[in-house]
């Protein structure tokens, strides 16, 4: 059978999807709002690591561009007061993988368009899909987390939360050294945000970009509301004041000389999101069923740096979906939504679990980092079930399960050094 996709959105959901029916031979149109020639010109989208799993599909797809430039592992800095913990776990399924969105997404965009994909620019609203859903055969939504796919029914049992749980600031900057191992740091301040600094590749080359997510009501929220652009100095002196009041393990390194944005002000990203599942499949005005993907099926917070990654899952279990079918019925909605809950889900279900264990470190959850940060082998294994979120799900579900974990992987040991080396790059 002959199938016709529309697919709406040219994100990491759509344009993977896109890609990956092209490799099997699937007619698509990519309906998409922003040109490629746009991206240089936004503001700074997210700052997203793909992990390894990732960066294995984008191989399968013949669109990793950027093979050098993975990162091995994450640093961890708890500031417990008075007792600070800190330790290193690998990546060992391979090296993970940042590049600013504003140079990923048009170079998929490309490779799309240079393999005969057909992009069709506009703003597609609700109205449109009908008649989109009568000239293809299946309509896969994928429009990230705000627009159209908000207008679409909440799966109120997968989304505890109806406001934001952090307030963000994010940006791309230069002047920080990178740590010993180029390396993710994750750093906790209790009672006050986490920061993620993850070494990126920007339009300038490498930068650092810095994720701060800041409780609410606490001093770094101030951080949210502080504009660049309408004092520069004010803004770097004030993340160099809460980096060296909170983080100081990313603020030892800054080259204050050298510390601003990586290339413009438009690196700066100030905002909140509202974790929210949506129903995987909704019906339209005409009858017909469409597909949610990507963030407009699944939105979660980053402070665990799933989002992306789990686009990227989805996109291929649709993918397969649509290439082993002969019929968009509910057959194949009922299994697209069964074969990506596990991963999906489970991402979605341990995110917004740390989301509260980050903010109230209950006992459990620091006699699990405590314990991790005595054994290598349990703080690889941690590291790399970024990964696989389904098996941090599992294990962070359930209290009991922690301590069952720590005693089995106990026995592991780990990697004095990285294992992996990527062609032509020091680590
Ligand atoms: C600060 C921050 C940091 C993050 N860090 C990470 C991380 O480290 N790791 C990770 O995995 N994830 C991370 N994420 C999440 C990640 O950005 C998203 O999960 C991912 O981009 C979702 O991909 P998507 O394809 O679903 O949507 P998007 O990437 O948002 O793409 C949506 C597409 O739809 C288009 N579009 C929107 N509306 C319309 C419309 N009406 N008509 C036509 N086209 C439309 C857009 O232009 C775009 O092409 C982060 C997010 C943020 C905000």
């Amino acid at each position: 059978m002959t199938k016709r996709i529309a697919i709406v959105g040219a994100g990491t959901a759509g344009l993977q999807l896109g890609l990956y029916l092209q490799d099997k031979g699937v007619e698509s149109t990519i309906f998409t709002d922003k040109r490629i020639e746009d991206y240089p010109h936004v503001r700074l989208l997210n700052t997203v690591a793909h992990h390894q799993v990732t960066v294995q599909r984008e191989d399968a797809l013949g669109v990793n561009h950027w093979p050098t430039d993975g990162y091995f592992g994450h640093y961890y800095y708890i500031g417990m007061p008075g007792n600070p913990i800190e330790f290193y776990g690998d990546l060992t399924t391979g090296p993970s993988r940042a590049v600013d969105y504003r140079i990923y997404l048009p170079t998929l965009m490309k490779d799309y368009q240079d393999r005969g994909g057909h992009i069709q620019y506009g703003d597609i609203s609700v109205a449109d899909l009908p008649q989109l859903s009568d000239a293809y055969d299946l309509v896969v939504i994928g429009t990230g987390k705000g627009g159209l796919g908000t207008l679409f029914a909440r799966d109120e049992q997968s989304s505890p939360f109806t406001s934001p749980q952090r307030q963000l600031c994010v940006g791309l900057f230069k002047g920080i050294a990178q740590q010993d191992t180029k390396a993710v740091s994750f750093c906790i301040s209790p009672g006050a945000g986490e920061m993620i600094e993850i070494p990126t590749v920007t339009f300038s080359g490498d930068a650092s970009a810095l994720v701060f997510e800041n409780h609410p009501g606490s001093d770094l929220e101030q951080l949210t509301h502080t504009r660049y652009e309408d004092n520069p100095r004010a803004f770097l002196d004030l993340v160099l004041d809460k980096l060296r009041t909170h983080y100081p393990i990313t603020a030892r390194r800054v080259n204050e000389e050298e510390f601003d944005v990586a290339n413009s002000p438009l690196d700066i990203l100030q905002g909140a999101v509202t974790p929210t599942v949506r129903h995987g499949h909704v019906k339209l005005a005409n009858g017909k069923t469409a597909l949610l993907i990507g963030d407009a099926h699944a939105t979660v917070d980053p402070v665990l740096g799933q989002g992306g990654n789990m686009a990227s899952y989805a996109a291929h279990v649709v993918g397969q979906e649509i290439v082993a079918t002969d019929f968009f019925d509910e057959r194949f909605f009922a299994e697209v939504d069964a074969r990506r809950a596990n991963r999906v889900l489970g991402a979605t279900r341990w995110t917004n679990f740390m989301l509260g264990a980050l903010n109230t470190l209950p006992d459990a959850f620091t006699q699990f980092l405590g314990a991790v940060s005595q054994n290598r082998g349990l703080a690889d294994r941690f590291t790399d079930n970024f990964n696989y979120p389904e098996k941090q799900w599992d294990l962070f579900s359930n209290p009991d399960a922690v301590r069952l974990w720590i005693d089995e992987n106990s026995s592991v040991p780990g990697e004095d050094g990285h294992p992996f080396v990527l062609a032509g790059a020091q680590s």
